[in-house]
């Protein structure tokens, strides 16, 4: 160390005497944070400033006391600042995709929030039976529901979707081989591939067919003496098209009861509304597949259903039976909240009402001329106000995302947003920053805003921001 940096060294303040600060004294009074903890921090920011001194980031200039105080000070509450905002935050999707993964994929219902509310708020029934006075099991929770909206014989539910793939195999093919068509050998975001899942369980896997074509004779073919299960996978993330065959559920479960070997479908998404009533896709519902016969079934409850982070088994009892009782259950059982959210959803389901109550299926199912209004209220607030930004009105179409019905795009209205200075990745990214932060698309160099993911009671927020960052 030089004489130079010595002498800059000697500028920084005690500990004790950035404590008689009166700022940090204000600190002290105006936030709940403890005096201990408080002193460390400032010790450490201390430290910090000590360390840049030393690294001689200063070389141009002494810093006098007084302007080490102030660095110090600053550093201190720009910590405290950071602390009062939550690294998992609420934020205004305005992509209009409806299960945009990145941003939590499904929104609950209110039934939901306030079902989870009042679990986490208090003690509660999880595993405990009210008319025994004994232990109960926290699957029966749900189990019924389920049975009554798929009229499946027995259900269960994991952590996720890929938990539900990994018990199925575990615990139904360990060491026994299994057969899929090479064409569903998918991959889904996240770096979830069958083959490696199936790997990881210790099932073999059997693939037959080509990517293109898959026949009936390839599964027949493949049926050995040591062939625990026949898999399909649904292929929710693409779709094949030209010179493609695959066999259908029919010959499958047919083909499935001749040879005794119990057939497995993984759905993804999973739907319980049947949105081909509305138009939208072709996407099979659960209650067609448990009717078709496949003897189990794995979904996912935070995409098309609609509900919270969860992997839905559903099928025949004595799989079912056979998975509950596996250790892997255990491992990969889920929490109260989720149980209190999917029960609530489910109660949606049960009643008839999920396409008013469970926002997913609202927001997919919602018309264009719904969200026209949506956009109609936004717009002519923020006309003829001098912000710099314009704003058109114009249809277009939202994907429903999260992986499921790929090739579907549904009609919506879009406000195409720009402004005289920023440029449309500059808009983007001060939207980002807001307090609620808005995430936008940017299409074709053009923000644009989706009204099909935009509520009500956000537009306020949104008016809110654009007035902040007109610059
Ligand atoms: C989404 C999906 C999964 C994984 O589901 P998670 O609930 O995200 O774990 C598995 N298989 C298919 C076919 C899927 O679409």
């Amino acid at each position: 160390m030089d004489g130079v940096c010595m002498k800059k060294l000697r500028n920084l303040p005690a500990i004790d005497q950035l404590m008689a600060d009166q700022r940090f004294l204000n600190l002290l009074k105006t936030t709940l944070i403890s005096k201990r903890v408080l002193t460390e921090w400032l010790k450490e920011q201390a430290e910090f400033m000590r360390q840049r001194i030393i690294n001689n980031e200063f070389s141009d200039r002494v810093l006098d006391k007084e302007q080490l105080t102030d660095h110090i000070l600053d550093s201190l509450n720009r910590k405290i600042n950071a602390l009062s905002q939550n690294n998992l935050r609420r934020v205004i999707n305005a992509t209009g995709v409806v299960l945009h993964t990145n941003l939590g994929r499904a929104r609950l219902s209110e039934r939901a929030i306030k079902q989870i509310e009042e679990v986490a708020s208090s003690y509660s029934t999880l595993e405990y039976s009210l008319a025994t006075g004994k232990r109960g099991s926290r699957h029966d929770l749900v189990e019924d529901y389920l049975k009554e909206v798929t009229d499946a014989e027995a259900a269960m539910v994991v952590n996720n979707n890929a938990a539900a793939v990994y018990l199925v195999l575990r615990a139904l093919a360990f060491e026994k081989e299994v057969i899929v068509s090479r064409g569903e050998l998918i991959e889904i975001g996240g770096s979830f591939r069958i083959s490696e899942i199936m790997k990881e369980s210790q099932a073999q896997l059997i693939d037959i067919g080509t990517t293109n074509k898959t026949h009936l004779r390839d599964y027949e073919k493949a049926i050995t003496e040591d062939t625990a299960l026949l898999m399909k996978v649904h292929k929710s993330n693409f779709k094949l098209i030209g010179f493609t065959e695959e066999v259908n559920t029919e010959e499958l479960v047919d083909l499935s009861r001749k040879s005794n070997i119990p057939i497995y479908e993984d759905l993804g998404s999973g739907t319980l509304f049947d949105f081909k009533t509305k138009q939208i896709g072709d996407e099979p519902t659960v209650q067609d597949k448990v009717a078709a016969g496949i003897d189990i079934i794995s979904f996912s409850g935070d995409k098309l259903l609609g509900g919270p982070q969860a992997g839905i088994i559903v099928g025949k009892k004595k799989y079912i039976e056979a998975m509950k009782s596996h250790q892997l259950a255990r491992v990969l059982r889920v929490d109260k909240f989720t149980l209190a959210g999917l029960e609530a959803t489910l109660k949606s389901y049960a009643s008839g009402q999920e396409i008013s109550e469970v926002p997913t299926v609202r927001d997919i199912a919602e018309t264009k001329e719904t969200i026209l209004k949506r956009g109609q209220f936004f717009v002519d607030q923020m006309i003829d106000q001098d912000t710099g930004f314009s704003f058109t009105l114009s249809e277009g179409k939202s994907k429903v995302g999260g992986g499921t019905m790929p090739e579907v795009e549904i009609d919506t209205y879009l406000v195409k947003v720009s402004h005289t200075r920023y440029s449309s990745e500059e808009i983007a990214k001060l939207l980002r920053k807001c307090d609620v932060p808005i995430i936008v698309r940017v299409q074709h160099d053009t923000v644009t805003l989706d009204f099909r993911t935009i509520h009500q009671k956000e537009i306020s927020e949104l008016v809110d921001a654009f007035f902040k960052i007109k610059g």
